[in-house]
């Protein structure tokens, strides 16, 4: 396992539509535990390829339910609402409110490639439309509609 570099906004790969997986094999499964490694030594709650310089659709998130892997994911049903303030690994410093759905159910496959669904709500629901976003070359800064300041407590 390894920390690969987490790219910022001005990378035109933060900007691009990300590929499909089509093969499930050890390329495929180095990528996850280094997002996975990634994600955890920058305390994040969610990282997607792209943020790592990957076009392809693979996104790790940190939940309630601990790590989930998530490959080709779709969001297939969304509802309810939820206004939070929110930040990406990508874009240091720069926080918002932002609205998003508050349940959703994820169709995506394993890193074997076999398919489920799931369902998630609260956090991990927003964890999961901001990188499924991200696959889609969109940033949450589109979508804020008040950025707030936010001042890391020093200890
Ligand atoms: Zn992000």
């Amino acid at each position: 396992m390894a920390i690969r570099k987490i790219v910022t906004k001005e990378n035109p790969v933060l900007h691009s539509k990300c590929k499909p997986v089509e093969r499930f094999d050890k390329k495929l499964w180095e990528l996850l535990d280094d997002m996975a490694e990634t994600l955890h030594e920058a305390q994040g709650v969610g990282l997607a390829a792209p943020q790592v310089g990957i076009l392809r659709r693979v996104v790790v998130i940190e939940s309630s339910q601990g790590l989930i892997e998530l490959i080709n994911p779709v969001i297939v049903k969304k509802s309810g609402k939820q206004r939070d303030v929110e930040g990406c690994l990508s874009c240091p410093d720069q926080w918002g409110y932002v609205t998003r759905p508050n349940k959703c159910t994820v169709k995506a496959q394993n890193r074997n490639g076999e398919f489920f669904t799931l369902s998630l709500e609260g956090l991990d629901c927003r964890c999961a439309c901001h990188e499924v976003d991200h696959l889609e070359g969109k940033l949450f800064l589109e979508l804020v509609d008040e950025f707030v300041e936010i001042t890391e407590e020093e200890e």
